[in-house]
């Protein structure tokens, strides 16, 4: 019998600090991982011809985290900030852009005037409605969709208010050369060196539990116990129902925890990296490329600048990806390509013969994800409210969706809340 103070499931970013700042502690920590790999949704890919690392999920840092960035000094951890221009692609002509909304400063009066929170689509038909309008609308539910993942029937609209009128534009992003998972890299060594464990390719099948005793059972029949569990699965995990290749049946079950999830919002995004033979757009005037902006069924691009090289990254992401859904990856990389083609208005067989490499990763598809990472909705905060209870003082919820505050849905988050349960149990 596998016996532990405390149980994590999940070896993404907030199971991972969960894990060392226990073993730091003096607990015995085990961490449950059902990939065969560490990071969740921080995935460094290398291979498949690519020249060089890639992200196939998490990629930047959002501003000045002060967790991100703390951790990536320890760790030595080079990171840089993002350069270069954005461009604006549109009726085949491609224009240096900054951020621009059709009848903006309308309806940048109207949303600091809001007093009460609704949807974003509430908003835009109680206040813009008219066929002039429909521009902005459009323009709206993009931006929600591309950036939050967000489906604008269900996102606060305070929550994009902080995002958009908040200040943040001025933010500098950076990006980590070597990929997130050096970061996670570090975690895990660190937690051996306390004596932490983590296993992987153990998939949680069961957990039966009582106040102080919990059992966990993996799809390889392998049974685990411990005084206390962390539960780091994403949203979409936890509220599938037992049929499905993740799901976690609980004995007796968290009807309530489960039900908050599903009113809590998580988005979808399919990312496309694609590397060529050499940067093409740059000899069609893109010089310093960092992104671009389209109205494409692959609608937004951008380079890995101030790195130079020839990868660009296609993202598509929130509502308007639910018809891509059915499509398999080859057929999505189809699309991108003929994006490609129509925003740089040439041929799809010049992309397709500059193209060296191809990876294209649905995260809604992956099993173990379920989609993107979170939003607020209107009913996050009453959510929120029930799963940072823990239960009976014996199972915890950590993860990027639990984090109070405008990094939600970052690995900034996912480490916060990660933290702050350590704290509490060490607490306890
Ligand atoms: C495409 C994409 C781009 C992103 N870009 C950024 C970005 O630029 N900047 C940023 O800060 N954030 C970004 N994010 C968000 C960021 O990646 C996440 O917020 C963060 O990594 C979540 O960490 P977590 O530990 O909460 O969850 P996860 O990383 O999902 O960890 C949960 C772990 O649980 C495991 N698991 C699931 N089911 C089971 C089971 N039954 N048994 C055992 N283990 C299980 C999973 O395999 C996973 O490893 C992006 C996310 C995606 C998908």
């Amino acid at each position: 019998m596998n016996s532990s103070d405390t149980i994590i499931i999940g070896a993404g970013a907030a199971g991972l600090i969960t894990a060392l700042e226990l073993a730091k502690a003096g607990k015995k920590v085990i961490v449950l991982e059902a990939r065969n790999r560490i990071g969740g949704r921080c995935f460094t890919f290398s291979g498949d011809g690519f020249t060089t690392s890639i992200e196939l999920g998490a990629e930047f840092i959002h501003g000045e985290l002060p967790l991100t960035l703390k951790l990536l000094k320890e760790a030595q951890i080079v990171y840089e900030p993002v350069s270069g221009n954005n461009f604006q692609a549109k009726n085949g002509e491609i224009k240096q852009s900054e951020f621009f909304m059709e009848h903006w400063d309308e309806f940048e009066k109207a949303l600091s005037e809001v007093q009460e929170d609704q949807s974003l689509e509430q908003f835009l038909q109680q206040n813009f409605a008219e066929e002039k309008y429909a521009g902005l609308r459009k323009s709206a539910t993009q931006f929600a969709a591309g950036y939050d993942t967000a489906d604008s029937e269900r996102v606060s609209l305070f929550s994009l208010r902080n995002e958009w009128l908040g200040g943040h534009e001025e933010e500098t992003q950076f990006r980590i050369p070597g990929g997130y998972i050096q970061l996670m890299g570090f975690l895990l060594e660190e937690i051996e060196k306390f004596g932490g464990e983590i296993k992987l390719n153990a998939m949680v099948k069961q957990v039966n539990w009582k106040p102080g005793l919990v059992e966990v059972v993996t799809a390889d029949n392998a049974s685990f116990t411990g005084k206390k569990l962390v539960l780091t699965v994403s949203l979409g995990v936890l509220v599938l129902d037992g049929n499905e290749t993740a799901a976690i049946t609980f004995n007796p079950d968290l009807f309530e925890q489960r039900k908050a999830a599903t009113e809590m919002g998580f988005g979808a995004i399919i990312k496309v990296l694609m590397e060529f033979t050499g940067p093409f757009w740059k000899d069609r005037g893109l010089n310093n490329m960092q992104f671009l902006f389209s109205e494409e069924k692959i609608p937004t691009w951008w380079t890995q600048n101030p790195q130079q090289n020839n990868v660009l990254t296609g993202w598509l992401g929130g509502k308007p990806q639910d018809e891509m859904q059915h499509l398999n990856d080859e057929e999505i990389l189809q699309e991108a390509i003929i994006s490609l083609a129509h925003i740089f208005n040439v041929d799809a067989s010049f992309i397709t013969q500059k193209l060296v490499s191809a990876k294209v990763y649905n995260w809604t598809a992956d099993p173990f994800a379920r989609g993107s990472y979170s939003y607020a909705t209107l009913k996050t905060a009453s959510a929120l409210k029930i799963l940072k209870k823990p239960v009976a003082q014996t199972i915890y919820f950590a993860g990027e969706a639990l984090f109070e505050g405008e990094q939600l849905g970052t690995v900034e988050a996912a480490l916060v809340t990660g933290l702050e349960v350590a704290k509490a149990i060490i607490g306890a």
